[in-house]
């Protein structure tokens, strides 16, 4: 079967790869969709160290062909995803206190062990999260990363009915965290970004207000709609220093700011605005299973409706390109039935 691996020379490639035969609790899955990541770029990149001949792409979505001994919880003809928190322990403070993606010991999809970019993978029965029936599979393979990391960031921040929550970035996570902010947690949201064709999109999925960077002053317009007193909350999904420096400026008294994006760098804290205004800043990594379950049952109910391009996997390395240049517009998907 056909995989995309990362390759020594930070590229990928498309290689015959043969699955190993399933252990106990494993299944066997014929991948449907898989969407590609910024995350992908970066272990392509060995930006998390150099993990070459790994199979990427932990967005899979695909139907279960095979489960090995010991798995009760999925049957052959299931439909299910294979997600970045592949597997945990199970046991350790993490994993027993409903923060599973903290557990020291994951294993990541795509990463630490071969991920969904594949016509077939083999997953852990008991992390395979199902995909609910009325819910398109390519729709459902951006919820299984995209989806699920902004439906718990949004969840972390914490916002309330009618509050203003700032999102930084509205490429293929931000333009989800838009939507789950507006259409699940009722909020008013103002959508910042530096490429118009992306806060378009933004503005068309229900962004009140969308903020060009580049042309207008986000603390300026987060003040102006809020009396002067700044957001309630922000998400930054961005991948740049300066959003995330932004995101908190923008932010009042006692709000979170909750950091997705993953740019490799630092952002300025300026200490007394964050003991003076008690500002809190948190780290989101994707979510659980059980946010999985939530934040695909949203999108079955039409809450959440991810944009994704369909294309072939000989297209993966014009995908990547294209993703390096920040001319990706919502999530672009492989369809191995292509
Ligand atoms: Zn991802
Ligand atoms: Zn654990």
């Amino acid at each position: 079967m056909k995989a995309v691996i990362a390759t020594k020379d930070k590229s990928v490639e498309v290689v015959k790869k043969e699955l190993r035969p399933l252990k106990h609790g494993e299944a066997k899955v014929k991948m449907e969709y898989c969407g590609v990541c910024h995350t992908d770029l970066h272990v392509k990149n060995a930006d998390f160290g150099d993990v070459a001949g790994v199979t990427l792409g932990h967005e899979g979505i695909g139907i279960v062909t095979e489960i090995g001994e010991g798995v009760t919880t999925l049957k052959e003809g299931d439909r299910v995803s294979i997600a970045w928190m592949f597997e945990s322990c199970g046991h350790c403070e993490y994993c027993l206190t409903g923060r599973e993606t903290l557990c020291r010991d994951v294993k990541n999809a795509g990463y630490t062990v071969d991920g969904a970019m594949a016509e077939e993978a083999i997953v852990t029965a008991d992390y395979a999260v199902k995909v609910p029936e009325n819910l398109d599979p390519a729709a459902a393979s951006s919820i299984t990363c995209a989806g699920v990391t902004t439906y718990k960031a949004v969840k972390v921040s914490e916002i309330k009915p009618g509050q203003w929550i700032g999102v930084f970035g509205v490429g293929g996570l931000g333009n989800l965290a838009v939507q789950y902010a507006k259409n699940v947690f009722n909020a008013k949201v103002i959508a910042f970004d530096i490429n118009d064709e992306k806060l378009e999109l933004a503005e068309s999925l229900g962004a009140d207000i969308v903020v060009n960077s580049l042309n207008e002053d986000p603390v300026a317009t987060a003040k102006e709609v809020t009396n002067g007193l700044g957001l309630d909350a922000t998400i930054i999904t961005a991948v740049a220093k300066t959003p995330f420096n932004q995101a908190i400026d923008v932010v009042k008294a006692g709000a979170r700011a909750v950091a997705v994006g993953l740019p490799v760098d630092k952002m300025d804290l300026d200490i007394p605005r964050l003991v003076l205004d008690g500002i809190q800043v948190i780290g989101s990594l994707v979510g659980t299973r059980e946010d999985l379950k939530e934040a695909f049952q949203f999108a079955a109910e039409g809450k959440v409706v991810p944009k994704v391009t369909k294309r072939p996997i000989q297209d993966v390395h014009d995908i990547f390109e294209e993703m390096e240049q920040g001319k990706v517009t919502g999530r672009m998907v492989i369809d191995f039935a292509e």
